[in-house]
């Protein structure tokens, strides 16, 4: 989704609705992906269709700077475009649970290692930022502009992209993500997401 440009299309599952069963079940995924992750695509067109000239830029130039946009402008891509990019990445960020790629590997792995101790520690430290999302948002895992790994916590649908960071695991900690099933308990969603969530190759050094 980064680099798509208006008109947006809800991308599909790579993956069966079912597929991450037992952890996130088929209902949430069919109301999350379908009806959810649709509702942001339809509005964030709505939102440029009088903008001929925000419609060529990508996602990612539009909500990095949304700032110096005329303000309907602004608000509409903050919410609807923040709401597009980080579901794109949410389910893009999963995969069946019996995949490999659920705990991180060579040197993501070992970023994770000396900047958290072990992956536990990382695991711990994500998860309690999760809780620490006070209403609806992300907890995100996110490369600095210096390139050091850092643990942010967004409200809504804010983005890292102001930051300068670039985004490497996200939850969605929004209660339509986890309500049908874990009702409140957004300690128990989080700890399942653990099965599903898949880590990306980082292909280069990070220092
Ligand atoms: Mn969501």
């Amino acid at each position: 989704m980064p680099y798509h440009t208006y008109p947006f299309e809800l991308p599909p599952l790579p993956y069966a609705h079912a597929a991450l069963h037992p952890y996130i079940d088929e209902e949430t995924m069919r109301c999350h992906h379908d009806k959810h992750f649709q509702t942001y695509i339809t509005n964030l067109n709505k939102t440029l269709e009088p903008y001929p000239k925000l419609q060529k830029l990508t996602l990612e130039r539009l909500l990095t700077y949304s700032g110096i946009l005329p303000y309907e402008a602004y608000v509409g891509i903050e919410r609807n475009g923040g709401g597009v990019y980080n579901h794109g990445l949410f389910f893009e960020g999963l995969s069946k649970p019996s995949e490999e790629a659920h705990a991180p590997r060579g040197y993501l792995a070992a970023l994770i290692n000396r900047t958290f101790g072990d992956f536990d520690k990382f695991k711990e430290c994500f998860g309690a930022a999760a809780l620490d999302v006070f209403g609806s948002g992300w907890v995100c895992l996110g490369l600095t502009p210096l390139k050091r790994l850092k643990i942010y916590t967004l409200t809504n649908q804010e983005t890292i992209l102001k930051q300068g960071a670039r985004p490497i695991l996200i939850f969605d900690v929004w209660e339509h993500a986890y309500y049908l099933k874990y009702k409140n308990a957004r300690a128990e969603y989080v700890e399942a997401l653990w099965k599903v969530a898949k880590f990306p190759e980082m292909r280069f050094r990070a220092d």
